[in-house]
């Protein structure tokens, strides 16, 4: 993705906009994503800073795709919230909205057509939903996204579980929702309560 001037303009609500200050963009390679024969995904992973190369964020890939693998999920993308810039979380801000770039760039990404999207953590769920994951529900809910139902869940970010406040709290609404997710994607009929 090239950061030009406009793109620049379009996110100074993103967070850890400074002016002046040289932007780290997020590369996502949609080639490696797991895909069915249609090109499709039937997950769609939404989190913070899975895709940056080299950072300590690797850990934190290993235990999502631990449990992609412990759930069979074959078809899937993950994909960042915010694309301008590398997120650092000491610095981002809970009512941090993205700018139409980074909206735009997520809303391109339903082409694959997921099934079922999945906000990891408080910054990606409140970036679409304005809530947080412990103000979520436990259940897969629906959500217009610009003319297009979908259906979604959150579920903790694998960094808060590792070692922020409220981990242990954290650890139980992972470990709750997955299941709901599997058992989602078994049979795909919509036990929750529209948002
Ligand atoms: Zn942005």
């Amino acid at each position: 993705m090239k950061i030009t001037e406009a793109v620049l303009e379009q996110c100074k609500d993103c967070p850890l906009f400074v002016e002046g200050k040289e932007p780290k963009p997020i590369e996502i390679d949609y080639e490696k994503w797991p895909k069915d024969d249609d090109g499709n995904i039937d997950v769609l992973f939404v989190g913070e800073a899975f895709n940056v190369r080299g950072e300590s964020i690797l850990k934190v890939g290993k235990l999502l795709r631990e449990y992609i693998r412990k759930y069979n999920i074959e078809h899937y993308g993950v994909t960042d919230m915010y694309k301008c810039r590398y997120t650092n979380w000491s610095m981002f801000n809970a009512k941090s909205r993205p700018g139409p770039h980074c909206r735009d760039a997520f809303i391109d990404e339903l082409k694959y057509n997921p099934k079922l999207i999945v906000f990891l953590g408080t910054f990606a769920s409140k970036a679409v939903t304005k809530k947080s994951v412990g103000e979520m529900p436990d259940a897969v809910t629906t959500i217009n996204l610009r003319g297009q139902e979908c259906h979604i869940i959150t579920t903790s970010h694998p960094t808060s579980i590792d070692h922020c406040d409220g981990r242990d709290e954290n650890w139980k609404v992972w470990n709750k929702r997955w299941p709901v997710i599997a058992e989602y994607l078994k049979r795909e009929v919509l036990n929750g309560v529209p948002i």
